[in-house]
């Protein structure tokens, strides 16, 4: 049996922290896919400064991926975002990535770029691995025993995210976040390749008003039922 366990949702659900978690109880190994498309944009932003203003073919970005050895790296039980050998994992996090991420990955020969490289990822953990993104469920593992989709009301995940990085949580800036994780769901949710949308067998879960230990524990339950060894 295909020992994946795909974690799909909207940003800021909550997804990679839960898949995290998740992975270290099970003893399985965490990969976050927003990580890859994230360090993709990351570089291709640092090497086609006028990126957001020019089209750049694709074909360019995925000659720099291969020319600085874009991947992810297994450190401990976290598969990590590296760039010419260097850990990206705080870069990638960065406004200016946020803000063009979603373009990039609406890009189809991206996204068969990535899903290769999850794949092979993936491929080489007999233990298993919790994989989180938009398209897990859908079209990178269709066949995980277990899909979950991930949800919390809007304002409840722009609160999480603010206090994640340690600002104030007023309600301008709750309106602000929330308008900003709206604006990249849409993005993702409309885009003709792999939109975000839960698979029709995936256990969808609301987190609003429940605390990350309690929707850890119930994933832990479910997949203790699907992989029973
Ligand atoms: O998960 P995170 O919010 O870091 O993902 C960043 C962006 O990467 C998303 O907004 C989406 O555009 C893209 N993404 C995707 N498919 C995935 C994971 C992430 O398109 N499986």
């Amino acid at each position: 049996m295909l020992r994946v366990i795909a974690i799909d949702g909207p940003a800021a659900s909550g997804k990679s922290s839960t898949g995290s978690l998740v992975a270290r109880e099970l003893g399985w190994a965490h990969l976050d896919s927003g990580a890859l498309y994230r360090a993709v944009t990351l570089a291709a932003l640092d090497r086609f400064e006028d990126m957001p203003n020019t089209i750049v073919p694709t074909s360019q970005i995925l000659a720099l991926l291969d020319e600085l050895r874009v991947r992810l790296v297994l450190v401990g039980d976290e598969f990590r975002p590296e760039i010419a050998g260097v850990d990206v994992e705080h870069a990638i996090r960065d406004d200016r990535v946020t803000r063009h991420v979603s373009t990039i990955a609406a890009l189809p020969e991206v996204r068969a770029w990535v899903n290769a490289q999850q794949r092979h990822n993936a491929g080489d953990q007999a233990r298993g691995v919790v994989v989180d993104g938009r398209d897990i469920g859908t079209v990178v593992f269709p066949d995980a025993p277990l899909k979950i989709y991930l949800t919390a009301m809007p304002d409840e995940r722009a609160k999480r995210r603010l206090s994640q990085r340690g600002r104030t949580v007023d309600d301008a800036e709750v309106r602000r976040e929330s308008a900003a994780l709206a604006a990249r769901d849409e993005a993702d949710s409309s885009r003709p390749v792999a939109p975000l949308k839960p698979a029709p067998d995936a256990v969808v879960l609301d987190s609003t008003t429940r605390t990350l230990a309690q929707q850890v524990a119930q994933v832990v339950q479910l997949a203790r039922r699907v992989f029973p060894d």
